[in-house]
């Protein structure tokens, strides 16, 4: 059974509706102009962000399973934010290790992958953000949202406390905080207008983008601007009952976070448990919007 119960009353009291910004794939491929514009939006509004952050970046295609090479993140892209991860305005989440898939699909680092080689790459991955960074790292976001049984024991050994994939699970018995993505920046406003209208506590709105989102980063796949996102972030800023937070500060606010609830609330009871998940798409959280929803009785995307 899903219960949320506030852990901290009087945050949940005045702030009903908790949205968060995890940005993906910071890592070496986006120039350092880029990831700057992105560091300065969310300063400018005070507004937290989670970064998943790719420890060693394959070098070459990461959908072309096979041996690669990968290369640390470069210093320059941790300078870039460490002091805003220092003061917790930016969460620094580890994005797998190489984001190099092992299959042509669907795509995954990690899913199916031997418990020995997951637990390597994870605690590499986190002891060089750790280092790089100067904080526990804390939070685990797969690539494409895939993981497997054996991801979730190791993130447990290595002394993870959240995981934010997708909503398709899969689900196991764990003492992990689970937030999975559930829309992208363009759904934002009406997730929160939606969220407003139901019973109020306990809603999560966890907003997935990536750089190819910006225009200014690709023009084929972009769909907003610099100056879109700014205005979106003062949209939010300017939300009164409107709570931005890291994943980590998430999940500590409420208790029901769990593996229960996305055993409850999750996609994949709905819709055939092997349909993959598009690259780059994250089609398995389009029909969330928020969490934990019951998306059979949502009204939000009938008709
Ligand atoms: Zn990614």
């Amino acid at each position: 059974m899903c219960t949320l119960h506030p852990l901290d009353t009087s945050l949940a009291a005045t702030q009903t509706i908790s949205v968060v910004f995890r940005y993906d794939d910071y890592g070496n491929e986006r120039s350092l102009q880029h990831e700057t514009v992105l560091r300065e939006a969310f300063a400018k509004y005070d507004i937290p962000a989670t970064y998943g952050i790719i420890p060693y970046p394959s070098i070459g295609d990461v959908g072309e399973p096979g041996p690669h090479e990968v290369r640390a993140l470069e210093l320059s892209k941790a300078e870039l934010i460490k002091d805003m991860v220092q003061a917790g305005k930016i969460e620094a989440a580890l994005h797998g290790y190489s984001h190099h898939t092992r299959w042509l699909w669907p795509y995954s680092e990690f899913a199916g992958a031997d418990i020995t080689e997951q637990r390597r790459k994870i605690t590499a991955g986190k002891l060089l953000l750790e280092e790089m960074l100067g904080v526990e790292i804390v939070t685990f976001i797969p690539p494409w949202n895939t993981y497997d049984t054996d991801t979730v024991r190791a993130l447990e050994d290595a002394g993870f406390r959240t995981l934010s994939s997708g909503a398709s699970g899969p689900v196991t018995p764990s003492n992990l905080a689970v937030l999975p993505a559930t829309c992208g920046l363009g759904e934002l406003q009406s997730a929160v207008e939606y969220v407003r209208g139901l019973d109020g506590r306990g809603y999560v709105i966890v907003v997935l983008f990536h750089a190819y989102n910006f225009v200014e980063v690709d023009t084929k796949h972009g769909t907003l601007n610099y100056e879109e996102f700014e205005r979106l972030l003062e949209w939010v800023a300017r939300q009164p009952d409107v709570s931005v937070s890291t994943l980590k500060q998430a999940a500590g606010v409420e208790t029901g976070y769990n593996m229960d609830c996305l055993r409850e609330h999750g996609v994949s009871r709905m819709r055939p448990p092997l349909l993959p998940t598009p690259p780059f798409v994250g089609g398995d959280m389009r029909p969330l919007l928020y969490y934990p929803a019951d998306f059979t009785q949502s009204e939000y995307y009938r008709g």
